[in-house]
């Protein structure tokens, strides 16, 4: 009998979710960055090894709302946590404390699922650290989604609190995204690594065509920001930021599809787009409010 279900992979901004999310999948898939925020939607990976497949939900952070944009991010990791049949809670390790999921995400009870809590950048721990945390937490898992070191154990660990079932997906698939997204993802992933600090979170990416049936691949992809100032920090002096973030982009989404690509890029100033709905939902974010339960 095989089994198959949600992994739903939740934790704080920045505690790795992202970078354990392609560990499993042995991918690249969400985008990893030291930025908080940087996870658009759940982005849904799958894993089938022996037995067992497993759908595995990235979730944005689970934060305070202030803008439409982080109200959506968080609508969706509340879905994906009521959605999953185990929860991975991945912690920072290395911050002072470990706070029990429903605090953390500040849900008035705690989830339905089972929860795992994982214990990441368990590389970065010192050996007294390390004792202190497994007399504190002995039913969590030491991991580190960067090395891979205990994430097979945390698979298997995972694996036993999903139902039989024949699996959901063909074997091969590693995710339900389309290309189409990834594409934007990478574009978007170039833009706040070259960026830095100076437009942090302001930046969406929107691909109008993808053009599968050209050769090179005809991509156009459309940076949002919000304020004119952000529009001329991403062009740069004579163009060159924009000119160099679209060549890193143009070489990852090459990789991605193993084809040349003509990435044409441009940048588009919509204001406010991050408090506006329709803008979230052209740009693919799930808007709805938040329900708890
Ligand atoms: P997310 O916001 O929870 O999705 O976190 P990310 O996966 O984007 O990771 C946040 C930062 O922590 C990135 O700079 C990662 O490279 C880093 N990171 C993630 N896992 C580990 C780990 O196991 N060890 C170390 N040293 N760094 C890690
Ligand atoms: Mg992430």
């Amino acid at each position: 009998m095989t089994r198959a279900g949600i992994v739903t992979v939740a934790g704080k901004p920045n505690a790795g979710k992202s970078t354990l999310l392609n560990r499993i999948i042995g991918q690249k898939l969400a985008i990893v960055s030291p930025k908080p925020q940087s996870t658009r939607d759940r982005i849904v990976g799958i894993h089938s090894a022996g037995d067992v497949q497993m759908i595995v939900l990235d979730t944005p952070g689970l934060l305070n709302p202030k803008y439409a944009l982080q109200r959506a991010m968080r609508a969706t990791a509340l879905e994906a946590l009521r959605d999953a049949d185990v929860i991975v809670y991945v912690v920072d390790a290395t911050e002072s404390s470990v706070e029990p999921l429903h605090v953390a995400a500040a849900i008035s009870s705690p989830p339905k699922a089972p929860v795992i809590t994982a214990l990441n950048k368990a590389d970065l721990l010192s050996a007294a650290q390390r004792n202190a945390l497994a007399a504190s937490t002995p039913e969590a898992q030491f991991i580190s989604a960067a090395t891979g070191a205990g994430v097979p154990e945390l698979i298997a660990l995972a694996a036993r609190h999903l139902p039989e079932s024949p699996f959901l997906y063909p074997e091969d698939e590693i995710s339900t995204q389309t290309l189409r997204f990834f594409a934007g993802e990478l574009v978007r992933e170039t833009a706040l690594e070259q960026l830095g600090d100076e437009v942090p979170y302001s930046v969406a990416c929107e691909i109008d065509e993808f053009r599968e049936d050209r050769k090179p691949v005809y991509i156009r992809a459309v940076l949002h920001v919000e304020r004119d100032s952000q529009k001329r920090i991403l062009i740069g002096a004579k163009g060159q930021r924009i000119k160099s973030i679209g060549q890193v982009a143009r070489e990852k989404i090459e990789a991605l599809l193993e084809q040349s690509v003509y990435l044409d890029l441009w940048v588009k100033v919509l204001p406010n787009w991050r408090k506006n709905a329709n803008a979230l939902a052209r740009f693919g974010y799930h808007v709805q409010e938040e329900r708890q339960g």
